[in-house]
Order: structure tokens, then sequence, then C-alpha cells
């Protein structure tokens, strides 16, 4: 036992370590931290191999262990009481801090609309596809590291332009994939004229689609994609069916529980290799940040930095003072020693900037170590990684507000309330994978009638953010399964504790 936590202590330490020896290569030495991407890509990709077949077993021995399946309605509605009363109250936080700070009053407003520009589109045979250029003397794009999440909009043509993110985009050129008219019909523009506009791409949510979505067309389909929500509930119906088989049943529960073993087993010995992995992610991304942004990181998040800080400090506040205290009061649980056996799923968590690539690690941590029962952390965690996000809520309350601010749009209590509705929706929405929040913010946006333009402000320093964010969505889930353990263990055991 001494040796065990041993053992882990010193991975711990070792991927604290991994962290500030990769911000300190990724700033002073971006080239050879970009070198080390390749060992963040090795650790990335095991996670997300285990993420599947994990989930899978994980949800099916856990859900058979519930005994009756009648449980499961109760842990069900236990589960999103938890959710979404934790992920309430961080938006809250987020909508008072931004509201008291004002990190948007007095900020110049970049964005990439230029209606008067002239631009040129050139084609670009070698990659495919074509290149929008800014001609006009003095004219250059504030931001250059757009994805496919956006598009550019040619003002007077009204075609818009899917950005591709394969290649490499300058202050005057975008690369575009392909055209598409105001029906989405792929087109080819006029090659010159004036007015561009860079935006996020305009995304329908429906929750029709959102509920056809939750039914695979194909299991393996869903696994391939690593498409977690389908599978989640795939294996929900599947644990249930298996209960109800009985003797017959037996063999492929115990089957799984062979398999759920196994993969824990797998996933602590890839935490071996994690301080490694985590030393490529960090150091790499930073470095690409010193390499992309003019002036560097640091000076990019002064300039941004009341934005940066309430962000934090939202984060902070939640993660420390309502998240903590609910562990302590609800889960029964000291807090500190809890925090340090989930750290290792936290700081993955913050290296990946995903809470799926993390669950893997988050359910080894909070079973095996916190020793909370498998039959609610096999629910709650999977669930949670993709639906239970309190950082991603908080962060999309302040940015909108942030760039209402900026854009002087005035916003009152309604306004306010139809963002605290749409940041839950948007971060429930958002997929547990790096940036997954950005895309979301649509919504948020859209709602109040927000320029979806004016994401171009935060984008540069979205990328550190992002990891905030999922490690408090992580802290989050983590303490989410202690709760709801005890919860159930009340619910079923009369009396005990
Ligand atoms: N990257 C976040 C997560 O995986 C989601 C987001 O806020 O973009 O939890």
């Amino acid at each position: 036992m001494q040796n065990k936590s041993g053992h882990s202590n010193i991975t711990l330490y070792l991927i604290l370590a991994a962290i500030v020896l990769g911000f300190i290569l990724g700033h002073y030495y971006p080239y050879t931290a970009l070198e080390l991407k390749f060992l963040g890509d090795i650790f990335l990709n095991a996670l997300f191999m285990l993420v599947v077949p994990l989930v899978v077993a994980s949800m099916i021995t856990g859900i058979t262990r519930l005994g009756r399946i009648a449980k499961l309605g109760t842990l069900g509605i236990k589960t999103l009481f938890y959710y979404l009363t934790t992920t309430g109250i961080s938006v809250i936080i987020g909508i008072v801090l931004v509201n008291i700070l004002q990190p948007g009053t007095g900020v110049t407003r970049e964005q990439d609309y230029h209606p008067d520009s002239p631009y040129a589109i050139h084609a670009t045979p070698l990659r495919g596809g074509s290149e929008l250029r800014l001609i006009g003397e003095g004219d250059n794009f504030y931001a250059t590291d757009y994805t496919s999440k956006f598009i550019i909009v040619l003002l007077d043509q009204n075609v818009k332009g899917i950005i591709d993110d394969k290649a490499k985009a300058t202050d005057r050129r975008i690369p575009i994939e392909y055209w598409v008219d105001a029906e989405g019909r792929k087109v080819e523009p006029d090659v010159s004229g004036r007015g561009v506009q860079v935006r996020l791409a305009d995304k329908e949510f429906s929750f029709i689609d959102v509920l056809i979505g939750l039914i695979p067309k194909n299991i393996f389909g869903a696994a391939v994609n690593n498409n977690i929500l389908p599978l989640i509930v795939f294996s929900l119906i599947f644990g249930a069916i298996l209960t109800s088989l009985g003797e017959k049943g037996v063999p492929v529960v115990q089957l799984f529980e062979g398999l759920n073993e196994a993969f824990m087993k797998f996933i602590q010995i890839l935490m071996y290799f994690a301080p490694l992995g985590i030393l490529g992610l960090v150091a790499a991304r930073l470095g690409q940040a010193e390499l992309t942004l003019e002036g560097g990181f640091l000076t990019e998040v002064t300039r941004m930095a009341k934005y940066f800080s309430t962000v934090i400090i939202g984060l902070l506040i939640h993660a420390v003072f309502v998240l903590a205290p609910i562990l302590f009061i609800f889960g029964r649980r000291s807090v500190l020693p809890y925090l340090a056996n989930v750290s290792p799923a936290l700081l993955t968590a913050f290296s990946t900037a995903s809470s799926s690539a993390t669950l893997p690690v988050t359910l080894e941590s909070v079973e095996k170590k916190n020793k909370v029962s498998n039959r609610t952390a096999g629910f709650v965690l999977p669930l949670g990684a993709t639906i239970n996000m309190d950082g991603t809520a908080l962060y999309e309350a302040v940015a909108a507000i942030f760039i209402a601010q900026v854009y002087n749009v005035p916003l009152g209590f309604g306004e306010q309330v139809i963002i605290f509705l749409t940041a839950t929706l948007a971060a429930i929405g958002a997929a547990g994978i790096p940036e997954a929040g950005l895309v979301t913010m649509v919504i948020v946006l859209k709602a109040v009638g927000l320029p979806t333009e004016g994401i171009a402000m935060i984008l540069a320093i979205d990328w550190f953010l992002d990891r905030c964010r999922t490690t408090v969505n992580v802290w989050g889930d983590s303490v989410g399964a202690a709760v709801i353990d005890v919860w159930e263990r009340n619910g079923n055991v009369r009396g005990t504790k």
C-alpha cells in the first residue's frame, strides 16, 4: 500500500515537473518544444485508444451492479440534478464576475470585419482550393489562427468560404477549402471584390438532431468517431438487458467486469508515461503560441489581462468555493486527499484540453484511488465527461458578455437570463474535445444578437483558457461521482453512511 501510493506520488510530481518544464521549453525554446509534439501525440492517441472500450465496459459493469434496474431511474435523476445545479451555479458566478469586473470596457474592438477592403481570390492548385488575399494597402487580418470553425464572408457577393485549417494563414491571406452560396451550394466566386468578414461558422443546434444522434446507426461507427453519447446510451440499454437475463447474463457480465479491470490496469500502466506525454503536449502548444502570436503568448495575455483573469478567477471561485465544499458536505470526503488522488486526471485535463481524452484517467483516479463505487462512477463520469461542463459554461457566459461590453451592446436583466440559459445549454452541447466550447458559443451569441465575429478577440488565448476550463470540468465530474455515490448509498442501505 505504502509502495503503491509512493509510486503514484512520484508520478504526480513528475507530471507537475513536466508541466513546468513544458512551459519553460515552450517559452524559451519554442522550436525545440515543437519537436516534442510527437510525445504528446503518442500519449493522446493512447488515451483515446482507451476511451471507447472503457466507456462501454465501465458503463455496463456499473449498470449491472446497480442490482435492480429501477434504480437506474433514480440514479439518473440524481445525476442530472447534480450536473444542472453545479453548472447553473458556475454560470451565475461567471455572469456576476463579468458584470463586476467589466473586462470588456475600454478594450479596442479587434475584429476581422473589413467592409471596404478590396480582396482577390487566387487558386492554390497544389493544395486544392484557393486563397483569399487582402490587397488594400495597410489592410490585414487581425487574427491568423482561424480554423475550420470559422468562415470568411465575401460581403459584396454573399458567398462564404470554408477556412482550410490544414494550410497556414497570414495576416493578409487566408486559405479556403471551398466556397458556398447563401443556400449552401458550392460555387466559384468572382475573383475580386470589396468587403470581407471572418466569423464563427453558423451551426444549427436542433434538439431533434441531438435526440436522433443519441441512437447510433452503427455502434462501431460511433466508436470509430469517438462519439461517446451514443455509446453511453447503447451501454445503458445493454447493461439493463443483461441484468434481466438472470443466469444466462452472468458470464457476459463477468466478461465485462474482467474487461473493465483490464482497461483500468492498462491506464495505470499508461500513467507511467504521462509525464513524457504531458511534457510534449504543454511544450508544443506553448511553443506554437510563442511562434505565431505577435510579441509571444505573454504579451497577448497581458493585452487581454482583464478578460483572462475574469475567466480564471471565476473558475477558481467555482472550483474552490463551490465544488470543494460540495465535496466535503455532500460527498463527505476530506477535500485535500480526494484532490490529491484525482490530480493526475486534472493535470491530464489541463494538458489535453479534452474531458473525453481524460476520462480513462478520471475513472481510474476516482474508482481505484478514491474508492468511489464503480456502480456510480461508471455512470456519472462518462456521462459527465460529455455533458457536465461547469468550466465551459462559466467561460461561455463570461466570453459572451465580454464581447457585448466591447461592442457596447447593453444587456438587460432579461438578456442576462437568456445568456444564463444558453450558456448552460451550450456547455451541455459541447463535446469533451479541445475548443468545443468556442463553437457552441454561437448559441449564446446568437440568442442575444451579439456579433459572432467578436470571437476573434478572444481566439489567441483561448487554447489556454480551454485547458483551464477543462480542468474544472473534470473536477466537477470527480466531485459529482463522490456526491452521487453518497446519495446512492443512502438510498440503498438505510441508516448506513
Ligand atoms: N475542451 C473542453 C472539454 O473537453 C470543452 C470546451 O470547453 O471546449 O471539457
